[in-house]
């Protein structure tokens, strides 16, 4: 395993910087008063940029702005073709500009591999929506027996407030502006402050393509300052919001005392259970993959390996493995795999958590801290109970928990003993155990021997229990954006 983590100051020097200012209104300007803070590299722990620190006054303009979008008709009235037109090139110039997004969500977040494939197709996949989006016609007589025409239209639902996190923002942030444009909504986005720069950099994208003013707005601050007068806002008719439990179950308690729609994308714990019949040589890569792919800081990563006692040793030991030979280090080298965690905040909670582990648990492999700049850490696993902090508690970073069953519904139960409910993945030869326990995990996503390379945009994304409410992506994700309205005339 890596010991000492070799940083390049050189490769981060000319790297293309969005704008830095709000975006209102279809222009860039600097927040009311005239505010901004540090973002910082976390891998060099330097300040990379000064960015606009908005507040309510600029929350209000931003509303004032998608307002304007969608009631004055310049968004909302588009046709869809016209919409699908607008998405469709911002999916182009992100692909154009594929290597410069690539390098600014990577040098923001500490990550390999942070390029914008994800985003590209998720706005793609809703630029198809746009046009397919229609109501119904009824067949129902009045009250007297006389012919009406009676229909359902399906109408955006208005102004959409997205908030996202830190640890994809692009992706995070395309799921929600994508389905909220093509259904003609008109978008006020609020990016995590660790990592605003690629959304600010898809605004200016979004410029270049041609939307009209107000239909996408940017308002960088802290959460909040920017975030919390978003979701009160009163001309904001949804939100949506992904980011920790905590935070959400505030929002949406906010959003629905003020009748607002609300979608909630939130924390995990999610389990992957490993059945003895399952084809270990092939999966245990997986497995390990599972948690420490972006240092752990991915919402339906499975951090609980459940495994049926007559393969406890060998997956332990084949998981232990592949963790020992993760090259952690610096995002911009090739052979990287994980980098750095997102900050200094981060870094001590998840040592928290690790100091925790070591005192409830059996520490495996791992727990320490690489090198003295940036917060690198070692891939790291426990062995341990189920019912423990670190085996209940979302802990964002790479840590794993090996926790022993002895049959099917033991199992299942374990599985579902926290209160999450986001993602699991099940390893079986069986056919039947892999169907029934898809039936009885409760969560929004089961994989079973791996699957598709989701969330994908063509499937609903979203948790069960304390992981959220509402479902992302999909056509669920254009339902999510849209209401019906009724309206019968007297022929
Ligand atoms: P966070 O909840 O701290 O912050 C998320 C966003 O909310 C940020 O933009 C932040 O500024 C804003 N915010 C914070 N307090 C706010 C408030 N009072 N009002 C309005 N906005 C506020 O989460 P994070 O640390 O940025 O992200 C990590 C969390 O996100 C983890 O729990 C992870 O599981 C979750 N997540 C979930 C999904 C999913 O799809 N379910 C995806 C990615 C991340």
């Amino acid at each position: 395993m890596t010991t000492a983590v070799e940083i390049d100051f050189d490769i981060r020097v000319g790297i293309a910087l969005p704008p830095t200012d709000l975006l209102v209104g279809g222009e860039w300007q600097p927040a009311a008063v005239g505010e901004r803070f540090e973002v910082i590299d976390p891998v060099t722990e330097r300040v990379i940029a000064h960015v606009a620190r908005g507040r309510e006054a600029d929350v209000q303009r931003a509303v004032a702005a998608a307002r304007a979008a969608v009631d004055g008709g310049a968004w909302s009235r588009l046709s869809g073709v016209e919409r699908g037109r607008l998405l469709f090139r911002l999916a182009d110039l992100m692909e154009r500009d594929f290597a410069q997004l690539t390098q600014v969500e990577t040098l923001d977040i500490g990550q390999p591999l942070k390029n914008p494939s994800a985003a590209i197709a998720t706005l793609r996949y809703f630029a198809g929506w746009a046009d397919k989006i229609d109501g119904r016609h009824v067949v129902l007589p009045d009250s007297n027996g006389r012919p009406t025409h009676t229909y359902v239209r399906r109408e955006p639902i208005g102004v959409v407030a997205a908030i996202t996190p830190w640890n994809s923002p692009l992706m995070t942030g395309a799921w929600k502006i994508a389905p909220a444009l093509a259904a003609g909504c008109s978008v006020v986005i609020k990016p995590p402050e660790d990592a605003p720069l690629s959304t600010l950099y898809l605004g200016a994208l979004a410029l270049e393509a041609g939307f009209p003013p107000g239909a996408i707005n940017i308002v960088p601050g802290l959460g909040t300052e920017a975030g919390a007068p978003l979701v009160t806002a009163p001309g904001v008719d949804k939100v949506t919001f992904t980011g920790s439990t905590a935070v959400g179950r505030q929002i949406g308690a906010q959003a629905s005392g003020l009748l607002k729609a609300v979608t909630l994308e939130l924390g995990g714990k999610s389990p992957q259970v490993v059945f003895a019949d399952a084809d270990l040589e092939r999966h245990i890569p997986m497995m390990a993959r599972q948690f420490y792919l972006n240092s752990g800081q991915v919402c339906a990563a499975g951090t609980r390996l459940l495994v049926e006692r007559p393969v406890l040793d060998q997956v332990i030991e084949g998981v232990a493995r592949q963790l020992e030979q993760v090259r952690v280090g610096d995002p911009f080298k090739p052979d990287t795999q994980i980098g750095s965690l997102i900050s200094r905040r981060q870094f001590e909670r998840v040592s928290g958590y690790i100091d925790r582990g070591r005192a409830e648990a059996t520490l495996v492999t791992g727990g320490n801290r690489l090198g003295d700049t940036g917060f690198f850490l070692q891939p790291t696993l426990f062995t341990g109970t189920n019912d423990i902090t670190i085996g209940q508690e979302e802990i964002f970073g790479p840590v794993g928990l090996v926790v022993p069953f002895d049959s099917y519904e033991e199992a299942i139960r374990l599985a579902n003993d926290t209160p999450y409910g986001l993602a699991s993945v099940v390893y079986t030869a069986n056919l039947g155990t892999a169907h029934r326990a898809a039936a009885d995990i409760r969560a929004g996503l089961v994989r079973v021997n791996g699957g598709a390379g989701v969330p994908a945009p063509q499937v609903p994304f979203g948790g069960m229990k304390s992981s959220g409410l509402g479902r992302e992506l999909s056509y669920a994700g254009i339902e999510a954006c849209t209401v019906e309205k009724t309206v019968s005339l007297e022929l």
